[in-house]
């Protein structure tokens, strides 16, 4: 096939300062894009601020031949979201892309996690998602044309010693599949990516650390970089991708879906409300997970599930 390129297309990353952001960055403008490469250049934590993250990619990617423009606004604020959006307008002329990457992690969990904690991660990962995709939308509205990438974990299946950011990264696939639908008929597709790699917050020595853990070896590591991401965040980003509302799993050179599915269940067929006990003694059914379905949508899934009623 074809090379995918993203010439005249313009590109924010956010979070592209560092890690998988940085090479989502790399990605784009390699392939023609003009990259708003935003960072605020925090700890790995969210302290702190520093445009050298920034600026470092910016230069890497004129080096190479690309076009860029450094921003170090603050996704966990509205305002800064805005101001990345008006940079992205005022350098380039227009938005086509948004791929919300920032993050950061601040591990705890109950009762250790408290409102503080989660209030600095809702911040950055979801409302600095909300807020970014939000400021890009009439302009993509308006040209009838955009992609919007978010960024979940895989941490979400079950993290409890970083809860608040599972949490949040929860929170982000409600987002991303409700926007979706929203989003099709105006030419806008919203996906979301759930990356792995060792970047800072996995590289951590003194919080627990699934990825290095298991990558012991050289070569695994460098299965664990993060341009093996790249390549799927860039797809669900080109004006040819094909999905809208779905979650890619991608790293280690391992790319796949990750659906939310729903087992047919039991149907209680007698009269009235189901007995208690008869939840019980169907347990097994209600958990066949054999003949799944997996809903686009609320509408989808109510015309499956509730389908008995009209039957
Ligand atoms: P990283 O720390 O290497 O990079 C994150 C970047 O985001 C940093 O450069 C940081 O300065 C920037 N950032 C943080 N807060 C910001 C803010 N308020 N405004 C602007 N920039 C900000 O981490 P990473 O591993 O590359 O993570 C990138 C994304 O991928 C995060 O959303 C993270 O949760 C997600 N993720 C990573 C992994 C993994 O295996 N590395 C797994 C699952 C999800």
């Amino acid at each position: 096939m074809d090379d995918l390129r993203y010439d005249g297309r313009v590109a924010i990353v956010t979070g592209a300062g560092r890690g998988l952001g940085r090479a989502h960055a790399l990605l784009l403008a390699e392939r023609g894009a003009k990259v708003v490469v935003n960072d605020l250049g925090g700890s790995k934590e969210g302290e702190g601020n520093d445009a050298g993250p920034a600026n470092d990619v910016v230069q890497e990617i004129i080096a190479a031949g690309g076009e860029a423009v450094a921003d170090t606004n603050n996704v966990g604020s509205e305002d800064g979201c805005h101001s990345i959006v008006e940079t992205a307008v005022k350098e380039f002329g227009r938005i086509d892309i948004v791929v919300n990457n920032a993050g950061i992690s601040r591990w705890a969990t109950f009762p250790e996690a408290d409102a503080d904690n989660l209030e600095r991660t809702l911040d950055v990962h979801l409302r600095g998602t909300w807020h970014t995709t939000r400021a890009a939308w009439p302009y993509m509205e308006e040209q009838g044309y955009g992609r919007v990438i978010t960024t979940t974990s895989t941490g979400m299946l079950g993290l409890a010693d970083n809860l608040a950011y599972a949490t949040a990264k929860g929170a982000l696939i409600g987002f991303t599949r409700s926007l979706a639908v929203a989003a099709a008929p105006k030419g806008i597709l919203v996906n979301c990516i759930a990356p792995n790699a060792v970047t800072r917050p996995s590289e951590s020595a003194t919080k627990p650390n699934i990825v290095t853990a298991t990558a012991v070896d050289k070569a695994r590591m460098q299965a664990m970089d993060t341009a093996h991401v790249s390549p799927m965040v860039a797809y669900l980003a080109h004006e040819s991708c094909q999905v809208n509302g779905e979650i890619l799993v991608a790293g280690g050179g391992r790319f796949a879906r990750w659906f939310l599915g729903i087992t047919p269940g039991w149907v209680h067929e007698g009269d009235g409300v189901a007995p208690l006990e008869a939840v019980v003694e169907h347990w097994d059914e209600i958990n066949d997970d054999a003949d799944y379905y997996i809903p686009a949508s609320l509408h989808d899934w109510a015309s499956n599930f509730m389908g008995h009623l009209s039957a």
